[in-house]
């Protein structure tokens, strides 16, 4: 989700504080089609981390996922959002978010990072993962650990009476102590019959403020972190968005209610590592 950042950073949270009245908190019935898109983005993620090698084509992921989608009952949320063309994003190395699969194909050293959107009853969920392919430096795993590490940090924070800030102030302290650049103009978002509502959750921030988070509230967190600046830019095809200096980004999301007993992480796959 694209934000502007030419306001200065507290009269923007200011913003998503007095900016309440486009949340929507979610009943039982909503959250139950909710973790049920949930599922089949994570299972759709299963099947492409062990889909991915060296030799296959960033449209044959997405014609994966395309399949996996439809064969699980639900529709990509990403496919036709403001034009994307595509069911997932793939995005090479120094691509950050929104790489259009294409023609390109994935090659040993690679770093790919895959989003994936999905619908069921008309609710969304959207998650997304990095990896290397085959044989990279310790420092691009570095990278990639650190980056899922923040998440972590973050979704740590998503307690019921904390503020937006207390997750976006957990996600940037990780992230800055580890030397990596925080993505300012792409954010994480709330979620439910609209891919992205309010409030925008930024991966950057002061703790204690920003928006109250509250039973019923459907976020989702998805730290960007770069190997250098944390500046971007997007390429011709009006998509895909970069680093500036061209290093080396990795992205991670979940979709994350929150409920009267703390957080519960929609996307969770069967076999990923949490600590
Ligand atoms: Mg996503
Ligand atoms: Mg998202």
């Amino acid at each position: 989700m694209k934000i502007e950042i030419d306001k200065p950073q507290n009269m923007f949270l200011e913003d998503i504080v007095s900016n309440v009245k486009g949340i929507t908190l979610k009943s039982d019935a909503e959250l139950h089609q909710m973790r049920l898109a949930a599922r089949v983005v994570s299972a759709v993620i299963e099947l492409l981390l062990e889909s991915i090698r060296p030799g296959i084509k960033a449209k044959d992921l997405d014609g994966i996922a395309d399949s996996e989608i439809k064969r699980l009952g639900a529709k990509p949320s990403f496919k036709g959002y403001r034009g994307f063309p595509a069911t997932i994003c793939v995005s090479f190395n120094e691509e950050i978010v929104h790489g259009i699969p294409g023609e390109r194909i994935v090659s040993d050293g690679d770093v790919l990072s895959l989003d994936v959107g999905a619908i069921v009853g008309g609710y969304h969920s959207d998650s997304a993962v990095t990896v290397a392919v085959g044989e990279v430096g310790s420092e691009v795993l570095d990278l990639i650990e650190a980056t899922r590490l923040s998440l972590e940090e973050g979704i740590s924070k998503v307690v019921p009476g904390n503020r937006i800030g207390d997750v976006s102030s957990a996600i940037q302290n990780f992230a800055e102590s580890r030397g990596y650049g925080v993505v300012r103009e792409y954010v994480g978002h709330g979620i439910g019959r609209a891919l992205h509502e309010e409030p925008s959750v930024p991966n950057f921030g002061d703790p204690g403020k920003g928006l109250l988070l509250r039973p019923g509230m459907v976020i989702a967190v998805e730290p960007m972190l770069n190997m250098g600046s944390w500046r971007t830019r997007v390429l011709k095809d009006d998509w895909t968005v970069v680093t500036e200096d061209g290093g080396l980004s990795a992205h991670f999301e979940h979709t994350i209610a929150i409920t009267e007993k703390g957080a519960e992480v929609l996307t969770r796959r069967t076999h990923e590592i949490v600590s």
